[in-house]
Parts: structure tokens; C-alpha cells; sequence
């Protein structure tokens, strides 16, 4: 382990060969007349902005979709120059920088067109937008009565270009039954339902939209283990202590010691994204093997049973979520002893915590 690794107390690895293995299967997908959009928001999803979005256009993604004028302030400053398109609303106070940046733009209003219109023109720079289109899920689109209008309206701004048109799906995740089928989970299952730019999340990183996407999927002869998860978070053991039985373990004396315990101590709680829920319910691997969560997570910390493994060390490597040895704890895994889906596991990593692409 590097002397990089050795300052760290706790930081996400980024597999290089599990992003570069998923763009490949959904280019592949795809075909040669679809580009893919890799859809990079939300600190790509827990793995690290800039870090996954340069390693995903390394492997053949054309196009990044992002969520706001800041995200594509970084990458720009990071260096990357390929297509970006933002996906949500941008702040008319926004679009100035939007179009300095080159950002494509989703638009469903008019003020948005005529704004951007009169910046473009006056900056004499091209502003590119794609119009949404309403399809079932009343989140942003318009509905394809106001399509004409609002594409008319970008036609009579010289400098806006209506490059693109984008539906989004709104029943797909939850049924193996499709009448529609959307971005990840449309472009494993269903070719026919996308044009000629595909935005794909989730399924880069490895991960499934749905139990049902999966069902689908096999129904439909494509392996499951053609996504390969690329996101492994890890701390380093902080202290080890024997507690006595008959002590109480955590905040609110909510867990108790039935027997001599080993506790180990890691130093993740649930500002680093650790969620709460998991007090006493989640579990960490240390040399392979579970080492049960006891008592409250606290906002920088959590206590593990490494009462059955007696190696555990101090600075011993614990893994949060991915694989350690032979065990793995899944964001599927996570999601299901909190009540919540993949998506909330990996895209609520603190940011702040180091990803480094391995
Ligand atoms: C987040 C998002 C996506 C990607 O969805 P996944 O389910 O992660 O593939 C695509 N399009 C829009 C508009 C989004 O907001």
C-alpha cells in the first residue's frame, strides 16, 4: 500500500478496468450510430466527479450529462473538452457561464429559450438545447402541444441551436412488464427506444436500476455479471478494545455486550455518508470476514465486533461496501437494511473523502 493510501482514514477506490469494462458493454449495446452520454451527476454517483468522468471517456463515452453549471466548472477546469449536457434545470442567473462553459442545455421553458437566446446572441457564441418532452413522468418536459411553440421560439434566436429532443421514461424501474423503457435499464433491455444519444448512469458503475431491471435482463439472455460494480469504500481501524459483559456499546446505551467483546473502532459515521440506519444492522469486513456494526453510528465513527476475528489489528483496511477477500457487501446489500435503493448508497459518499481510481 502506498504512503498515499497510509494518510487516509477513510476514501473510495474507483476500479479503472470495472468503469472501462461497463462503457465498453453499453457502447457495444448501443451501436455505432449511438453516443453515449455518461451521466456523471451527483459526484458520479458517490465515485468521484472528475476522476470517473476522465477514466469514462478514456474508455469511449462521448458525452457527460451533468446537473448544474458547477459540475461543468470543474470538468472544464479538469480539462475535459468533450460534449456536456446538463439534464436540470439551470438558474437563468446561470447562463451566462452556462454558454461560456459550452454547456448543452434541457430546456421545457420559454423563458429559458429567450434568455439564453439574447445571452448567445450577445455573446456571439452558440448555445445548444435539447427541448424534453413530457412521457408520463410530470417531473420537467413539455407536453407535446407546447413542443411546436417552444422549438419555434429557439428557431427565431440565431445564435440557439435545437440540437436535440430527450424523453425520459417513467415506468420502467419497477416492472418486468414494459410498455416504455428508459436510460439505464432501456438501453440493456429495449434498443428500439432510443435515438441517436443514449444517457446511461447507474449501469457504468457497475450497479443494476432495479431488481426487476435484472429480471428482465436475464429473460432477455444478457449475463448479469456483464456490469462489474466499481466502487469500493474503505476505512482503517482507529482503535482496538475489549469491552467486559454487561457493558453497553454507543450513543443511547442502545447496544449491549453479552459477552467479553473485541470492539473495533472505525472512524466513518454518517457525515461521511454511513447512514444511521445502519446502527447495530450494518456490518464492515476486516481480514475477509464480518465485523457487525454495534450500537449507534455516530457522525464520525462506528463501532465493529471483531470479537471473531482476533488478527484485526490497528490500521487493518475495513471495507464498507465492495469486495474484501471472498465476502462482498453490495449497495444492494446496504440499500435493503436501510429501506432505500443503490442510487442513495453510493451517491450519498461524502465528496469530500478521496476517490482514487485504481
Ligand atoms: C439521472 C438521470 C439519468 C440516468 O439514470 P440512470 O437510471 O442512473 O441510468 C438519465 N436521464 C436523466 C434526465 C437523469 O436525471
Amino acid at each position: 500500500m502506498s504512503m498515499e493510501f497510509d494518510r487516509y482514514t477513510s476514501w473510495v477506490e474507483v476500479s479503472r478496468r470495472a468503469l472501462t469494462s461497463n462503457v465498453a458493454r453499453f457502447k457495444s449495446r448501443l451501436g455505432p450510430d449511438v453516443r453515449l452520454a455518461a451521466v456523471v451527476k451527483s459526484n458520479a454517483y458517490g465515485h468521484g466527479l472528475v476522476e470517473a468522468s476522465r477514466v469514462m471517456l478514456e474508455a469511449g463515452a462521448d458525452w457527460l450529462a451533468v446537473n448544474s453549471v458547477e459540475e461543468t466548472a470543474l470538468l472544464r477546469h479538469a480539462g475535459v473538452q468533450a460534449p456536456i449536457l446538463s439534464l436540470a434545470y439551470i438558474p437563468l442567473a446561470c447562463l451566462e457561464e452556462a454558454v461560456g462553459h459550452d454547456l448543452r442545455l434541457t430546456v421545457s421553458n420559454r423563458e429559458t429559450v429567450d434568455r439564453l437566446g439574447a445571452i448567445a446572441g450577445r455573446m456571439k457564441r452558440p448555445a445548444r438545447v435539447h427541448i424534453k418532452v413530457e412521457t408520463g413522468t410530470n417531473r420537467q418536459g413539455v407536453r407535446g402541444e407546447e413542443l411546436l411553440a417552444l422549438a419555434q421560439a429557439a428557431a427565431r434566436h440565431p445564435y440557439l441551436m435545437l440540437e436535440g429532443l430527450s424523453t425520459h421514461y417513467a415506468n420502467i424501474e419497477d416492472v418486468t412488464e414494459h410498455q416504455f423503457a428508459e436510460l439505464t435499464a432501456a438501453a440493456l433491455l429495449f434498443p428500439n427506444t432510443f435515438f441517436n444519444l443514449a444517457r446511461v448512469g447507474i449501469g457504468l458503475y457497475g450497479l443494476w436500476p432495479s431488481k426487476e431491471t435484472r429480471i428482465s435482463a436475464l429473460q432477455a439472455g444478457i449475463a448479469l455479471n456483464d456490469l462489474e460494480p466499481a466502487l469500493t469504500w474503505k476505512t482503517r481501524v482507529a482503535q482496538i478494545k475489549t469491552v467486559p459483559a454487561g457493558a453497553t456499546i454507543g450513543y443511547g446505551c442502545t447496544d449491549l455486550a453479552t459477552q467479553d467483546t473485541r470492539l473495533a473502532v472505525l472512524p466513518v459515521g454518517y457525515y461521511e455518508g454511513y447512514d444511521r440506519k445502519l446502527s447495530s444492522v450494518g456490518y464492515a469486513l476486516i481480514r475477509g470476514r464480518r465485523a457487525p456494526v454495534r450500537g449507534r453510528v455516530c457522525m464520525n465513527m462506528i463501532m465493529v465486533d471483531v470479537t471473531s476475528i482476533p488478527a484485526a489489528k490497528l490500521e487493518d483496511e475495513a471495507v464498507l461496501l465492495g469486495r474484501q477477500g471472498e465476502d462482498l457487501i453490495s449497495a444492494e446489500t446496504l440499500a435493503g437494511r436501510i429501506g432505500t435503493i443503490n442510487y442513495e448508497v453510493v451517491a450519498r459518499i461524502n465528496p469530500l473523502l478521496p476517490r482514487i481510481v485504481v
